[in-house]
């Protein structure tokens, strides 16, 4: 395993983050909002690779450029390229006090990068904090989003966003439907992509000794309290 790519070794006088918080879980178990959570609560800055490559997109950067090709074509930004954006992000000074990392790592490949990069900025992951969700409750939570057929724009979910009139946009009266990617059928296809290498990282994380599970299938605040807890016992880099 080598440095990330296309970076020469540590950088001189970079000091890493001093808490570095992983979430894992899989879509539908709560993860992005419960790092932002974690993260005001700590008063620590969130970072997720998704908003990582918004922003790269944004930027006139050579990375932006990089970034672009993949994004831009639908495809899966390679790992080189997510690691030099994450560990970009890191460097910069607002992360120097810590950070929770949402949507990544999102393998083991990465997992094991991510800590490679971390030791040569004298930093480590605190705690990987890993929201466990059983699959058919995801597909019941994920299958239950629906949205305005007028416009597509108006977002509802039957548990955790009913509109007023079931089957009935709140806004603009038009009937709700639901998105071909949102039916069960798809959302098992697409869970069972995704679940393998998130249980990779989940076992790289128990073999480092950071990992830590909790039960999903609970109320937000209730989770919520459980991850604060867990976040705050975790080793911070000397
Ligand atoms: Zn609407």
């Amino acid at each position: 395993m080598t440095h990330a790519a296309g970076v020469e070794g540590p950088r001189e006088g970079l000091v890493g983050p001093s808490t570095v918080i992983v979430m894992v879980g899989a879509p539908g178990a709560g993860k992005g909002t419960q790092a932002q959570r974690l993260a005001e609560s700590l008063d620590l800055i969130t970072i997720s690779t998704g908003d990582l490559f918004r922003a790269a997109l944004r930027d006139g950067t050579a990375l932006g450029a990089e970034v672009r090709k993949y994004v831009e074509k639908g495809i899966l930004v390679p790992d080189p390229v997510t690691l030099r954006v994450v560990e970009e992000r890191l460097a910069q000074p607002d992360a120097a006090h810590g950070v929770v990392l949402d949507g990544f790592p999102r393998t083991r490949v990465q997992a094991e990068a991510l800590d490679l990069m971390l030791a040569h900025e004298q930093s480590r992951v605190s705690a990987a904090l890993y929201i466990e969700v059983e699959a058919p409750e995801l597909v019941r939570r994920l299958a239950g989003r629906r949205v305005c057929s007028g416009t597509g724009q108006h977002v509802f979910h039957l548990d955790s966003r009913p509109p007023r009139t079931p089957g009935i946009c709140d806004i603009d009266g038009t009937p709700l439907v639901q998105r071909n990617d949102d039916k069960p059928e798809t959302i098992k296809a697409r869970l069972a992509r995704q679940l393998p290498p998130m249980y990779e990282v989940v076992d790289h994380y128990q073999g480092t000794g950071v990992l830590h599970a909790v039960r999903g299938d609970r109320a937000m605040d209730e989770i919520t309290e459980e991850l604060l807890r867990l976040a705050q016992r975790a080793p911070r880099k000397a």
